[in-house]
């Protein structure tokens, strides 16, 4: 073979040369090449004559179409001509085989083509045997990544590389393959020392892999997005047609394309937008049947029923409002006034803030319908929660929805029910819930009764903020005590007392026999239930501080009515008199609170204030021949067990003056009792009744009937002020009592007393227990005649046995 294994080419032995325009031409690398022009294919046909050698070197610039010896580069390599094939358009194809790498010299010819003087390439290495075999293996790895990942290397390169054991014909062999820029290439084709060039080799190979692996991982992502998002639409369209053959689809289309017009038409704010726009997305790809697709509809329907942004027209005219207040209400003088001063406040400062109202007193006396009518005035829409019971923080703030069958708490609910966003909103009986280990409620109320800390109330199931600054809360309670303190911090708290009988009977005249002859159809029917009847009902079929159960006793006697009118046909007028409540409402329910038949030594009647209103309380006291001891009965709670204690030691403090021995104490027991079920027995105001009823026992002198009283008592014997005296007073007159010794603290309290009952009441105010004496027992303790204490009262055993000693 021609110049094979020369060292140099002799002068004179020229070689033509073909440019390539973009291809470079390794050694052992056979390549079909189009050559089409004129000076190309004289070179060609001159190599053909000759042995077929032909110089391939490439142009410095592919696009150079008549290049001169300056535009192609001096290293190439010296190929021979396997085939040569004349296409039909006058280009000629040609198959050349690269051999060796030659440097041009010089050129010697440039007309009718390039011939050029070549001088050999030394390829002689400055790298060690192991360095170079270090290489050839490094690039044996990279190359088998190279060809796994790039398709355009055909698989069986593996084998034909892996063979080759010289690194010189390995860099150029694997050179050959790369996809490398022109003059990266020709770079490497100029590297004489092969180790140095299969390092080159080795580094763009690298970065070949790399580059090709990242582009592997970017394929393989977008290809599963693809997938992922074809699977979704196929079984999305294998879904609907399932449903179209079960004849579901329509259904669930309108059903979405409802929800989805109603969102769109639904005011509210952004946050819940949003969260509705992606349940209903979800909503879409659920098949419509399954449980959770109700859950999530379920969702967006809560979110589309709440009013958000609904309010109802908002007018405080003070003159209305205490127009409604009074065509609703009988009495309520103060409360009334009160809210109207509320509420011309909230009118001055135009929004809902700072305390709230809390109307405090015994069921039935009008609080909800209070509420309503502030409802009423306002224009507002009218809701009612009781919390009576609720002791689970959930039941206010809603389930979880990861919960099965949650739901929003009490309060969205109701908002819900009110159906705008500016409700009068009643928490009824705030003062009954409780807290377990289910949290606490009192503290979610907090939430939502601070206003000045929240504008925005966060439901567990809707998980969205609902603004509940335009809500006018107003809560009512029994009991102002049991409220939790710092709820009772951020109300404004309006007591209202209970009625009087003759309160009752304007209340059932102007208001419940209307209201009651209107539910049962017999407006207009000429019923009539006369003053007495009313009165009969409110002694004797109730007892209470309210009108709840005078309004039920009514609606029973309408009832009776109404029957009798149907089954008899009867349209004669029905007058319903005191004597024939009898015949409806059956025997008489209560007898009321009677005052004592007689006087009687050791029992005093007391005055007891409840969450029912004001009741009498009796207390017993016996002596009976013992050492000294003090038994209390009738569950007396421990404030007043604390009582009978102070007034047993103020009492034994007066010894010598109520005329009893020294050792008196040492020889008698003293039991104290308190009956009558119905009452809790708590409190601090029957330290004066029973001191009195104590002194009577040990005295001897009997308690007058007629008095009642009510009062703490200090050691030394000073009274002390008490609460509830209005309900106090109401239920003395009840019981016919004619007079009451109250504490001159409470003085100040019987404005709020009614006339009537002060007319009819003798009210005595004591600041001494020796007054309370003075008053209470029949005769004056000083010149008390010795008497033996009576043991008849409570039957004792022991003492019948061995009659108590005499006093002195
Ligand atoms: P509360 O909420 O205090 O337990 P309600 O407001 O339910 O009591 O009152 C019970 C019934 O008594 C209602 O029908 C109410 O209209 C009526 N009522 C109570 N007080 C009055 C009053 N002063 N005037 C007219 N009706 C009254």
């Amino acid at each position: 073979m021609l110049f094979r294994n020369e060292k140099s080419r002799s002068r004179g032995n020229l070689v033509p040369v073909l440019p390539l325009r973009d291809i470079i031409v390794f050694p052992h690398m056979v390549v079909p090449l189009f050559v089409g022009r004129e000076k190309s294919i004289a070179a060609l046909e001159e190599a053909m004559n000759n042995e077929k050698d032909i110089f391939l070197a490439a142009q410095k610039n592919a696009k150079t179409n008549n290049p001169g010896v300056d535009d192609i580069y001096r290293v190439g390599t010296l190929g021979q001509i396997l085939q040569l094939l004349r296409l039909p358009d006058g280009m000629v194809k040609v198959l050349v085989e690269g051999r060796q790498r030659y440097r041009i010299a010089d050129f010697a010819t440039q007309d009718p083509f390039f011939t050029a003087e070549l001088e050999a390439v030394h390829e002689t290495t400055s790298r060690s045997q192991s360095e170079i075999e270090a290489i050839v293996r490094s690039v044996n790895g990279s190359f088998e990544s190279y060809v796994k990942l790039n398709k355009k290397v055909p698989p069986e390169m593996l084998v034909s590389v892996s063979a080759i054991d010289d690194p010189g014909r390995l860099a150029d062999t694997v050179a050959a393959h790369l996809e490398l820029k022109l003059e990266d290439k020709q770079a490497l084709l100029e590297v004489a020392d092969p180790g140095e060039r299969l390092e080159e080799v080795f580094r763009y190979l690298q970065g070949e892999v790399e580059i090709l692996e990242i582009e592997k991982r970017i394929r393989g992502r977008v290809k599963k997005q693809m997938e992922r998002t074809q699977r979704e639409y196929y079984l999305n369209e294998q879904m609907r047609a399932i449903q179209k053959e079960l004849g579901q689809a329509d259904e669930s289309k309108n059903e979405l394309s409802e929800l989805e017009d109603r969102l769109k038409k639904k005011d509210m704010p952004k946050e819940a937008r949003d969260k509705a726009q992606k349940e209903l997305k979800k909503l879409r790809m659920m098949s419509p049947m399954s449980a959770e697709a109700t859950v999530v509809r379920n969702y967006i329907d809560w979110i589309l029923d709440l009013p958000w942004n609904e309010k109802t027209p908002e007018k405080i005219e003070i003159d209305d409002v205490e127009r409604i207040l009074d065509e609703d209400h009988y009495g309520l003088e103060k409360p009334k006034q009160r809210i109207t001063e509320y509420l011309a406040v909230l009118k001055l400062v135009e929004r809902i803030q700072g305390p709230v109202l809390c109307l405090v007193g015994p069921p039935g006396v009008g609080k909800t319908s209070l509420a309503k009518s502030i409802a009423r005035a306002l224009g507002r829409n009218f809701v009612r929660v009781s919390l009576g019971g609720v002791r689970d923080e959930a039941e206010i703030r809603g389930h979880r929805r990861t919960y099965i069958g949650a739901l929003p708490g009490k309060v969205i609910q109701s908002v819900k029910k009110a159906g705008s966003s500016n409700p009068v909103f009643l928490l009824d009986e705030i003062d009954k819930m409780s807290s377990d280990f289910r949290g606490d409620p009192a503290s979610a109320m907090l939430e939502v009764l601070d206003p000045e800390q929240n504008a925005n109330f966060n439901d567990h199931y809707l998980d969205l903020d609902y603004n509940i600054s335009d809500v006018m809360f107003i809560t009512t309670a029994n009991n102002l005590y049991q409220i939790p303190g710092p709820l009772r911090d951020r109300m404004e708290v309006i007591r209202i007392e209970g009625y009087t009988e003759l309160e009752k009977l304007n209340i059932a005249k102007r208001h419940l026999v209307p209201k009651v002859l209107k539910n049962h159809g017999l407006e207009g029917k000429s019923v009539n239930i006369s003053d007495s009847a009313i009165l009969e009902v409110v002694r004797h079929y109730t007892r209470e501080s309210g009108v709840r159960n005078l309004e039920r006793e009514l609606a029973g006697i309408c009832r009776k009515i109404a029957r009798d009118i149907v089954k008899s046909n009867r349209t004669r007028a029905v007058r319903v008199t005191g004597n024939a409540v009898e015949k409806y409402l059956g025997p008489i329910k209560f007898r009321t609170d009677k005052a004592a038949e007689k006087d009687v030594v050791g029992v005093t009647q007391g005055l007891a204030w409840t969450e029912f209103g004001g009741d009498m309380l009796l207390i017993e006291v016996s002596v009976t021949s013992g050492k000294g001891k003090l038994t209390l009965t009738g569950k007396l709670g421990e404030v007043m067990q604390e009582s009978a204690q102070a007034a047993m030691s103020y009492v034994r403090s007066l010894s010598a003056q109520l005329g009893l021995h020294a050792d008196y104490f040492q020889n008698h027991d003293l039991h104290v009792h308190v009956p009558e079920g119905a009452i809790p027995k708590d409190g601090p105001s029957a330290g004066i009744t029973l001191a009195t009823a104590i002194t009577s026992a040990l005295t001897g002198i009997p308690v007058k009937r007629s008095v009642a009283m009510t009062g703490e008592i200090t050691l030394r014997g000073r009274v002390l002020p008490i609460g509830g005296l209005k309900e106090k007073l109401l239920a003395a007159h009840r019981a016919g009592i004619t007079e009451v010794l109250i504490p001159k603290d409470n003085e100040k309290d019987l404005r709020d007393v009614p006339q009537v009952v002060k007319d009819e009441l003798q009210v005595t105010i004591v600041e001494e227990m020796e007054e309370v004496l003075r008053h209470a027992l029949v005769r004056p303790v000083g010149n008390a005649k010795p008497e033996t204490p009576t043991p008849t009262e409570v039957p004792d055993v022991e003492a019948s046995q061995q009659p108590a000693p005499p006093f002195n």
